[in-house]
């Protein structure tokens, strides 16, 4: 052994025992103190355990999660009735076939909507597939909406948009491409998940989220808890479109929700007068509702 090599060779072993060494007497130390070698290494094991997990935080690899909040009970039931009403049915497939023929678009502002993200704020993966409709309406007529969409929105807490919007006449406006994110609700979540893509806010459910709205009847232009309700031509447009995004993302309809449930701000109540039975009957019509 080179006269180097010797040296390194002794430098290593006395490192090595000042190191043992210096386990043994905290060991010899913490014994002293009445706990056993046993629980000295069990303290040593967690506080290594602690530091690892406040690294992963320090790195952000833990995103906040949403506060408690109620799970959502879907008023739709499952069922497999497909002959209650055929009449129906023909009348749903040709409205659907119809939507995928043509669909009115608009090109809105781009402020007003943005991409869905693979990586939420914190740097976790996140599945950016939509898998949750949101149902929301207007307030005000269709055309007051598409004007907000279309016009450009420099401050955060403005930008808003939906996928889809639906005329009092049926008529399905195209907003945005389901497989972009639109800016539909503001402090959100389901079931427990939300995604935060900006620290600096509270998390939403747009990143997976589908959401369309419904045009407000005239007597609801105003904050009250109800109004007339929806056309049914509304609701035909509505389960034709809701057909396509759950065939299309394989959808649940348990995963159809409100904007009322959704909110975490407790200031949303959209849709205001909304008929499930009605969407319940349709999808069933449409053989979407069985098991
Ligand atoms: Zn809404």
């Amino acid at each position: 052994m080179s006269a180097p090599k010797l040296l390194q060779r002794s430098l290593w072993i006395a490192a090595a025992a000042l190191t043992l060494g210096g386990a043994g007497l905290l060991l010899a130390t913490r014994q002293q103190a009445g706990q056993s070698s046993v629980d000295v290494l069990g303290q040593l094991f967690a506080q290594d355990l602690q530091s690892t997990v406040r690294r992963a935080q320090v790195q952000g690899s833990a995103a906040p999660l949403p506060p408690p909040h109620p799970r959502w009970r879907s008023p739709l039931q499952r069922s497999c009735a497909l002959s209650a009403d055929a009449a129906l049915r023909d009348r749903l497939t040709q409205r659907l076939q119809q939507l995928q023929r043509s669909k009115a678009t608009v090109a809105i502002d781009p402020s007003n909507y943005g991409e869905r993200f693979e990586r939420d704020a914190f740097g976790n993966r996140i599945n950016p597939t939509p898998r949750l409709v949101v149902l929301h309406e207007t307030v005000y007529g269709i055309g007051s909406a598409i004007n907000t969409f279309v016009t450009p929105h420099p401050n955060d807490i403005d930008q808003v948009s939906y996928h889809a919007l639906i005329g009092l006449d049926g008529a399905v406006v195209q907003v945005l491409d389901p497989l972009r994110r639109a800016f539909g609700a503001g402090n959100s979540a389901f079931d427990g998940e939300w995604v935060i893509t900006n620290a600096a806010f509270k998390g939403s459910v747009n990143n997976f989220a589908l959401h369309v709205s419904l045009e407000t009847p005239l007597d609801g232009e105003n904050d009250a808890s109800w109004h007339s309700g929806y056309t049914a031509a509304q609701y035909d447009a509505l389960a034709a479109l809701l057909s396509d995004w759950m065939r299309r993302f394989r959808i649940a309809p348990e995963r159809i929700t409100t904007h009322a449930h959704v909110d975490l701000g407790g200031e949303r109540s959209d849709p205001r007068s909304f008929d499930w039975p009605a969407l319940q009957l349709r999808l069933e019509a449409l053989g979407l509702l069985c098991r």
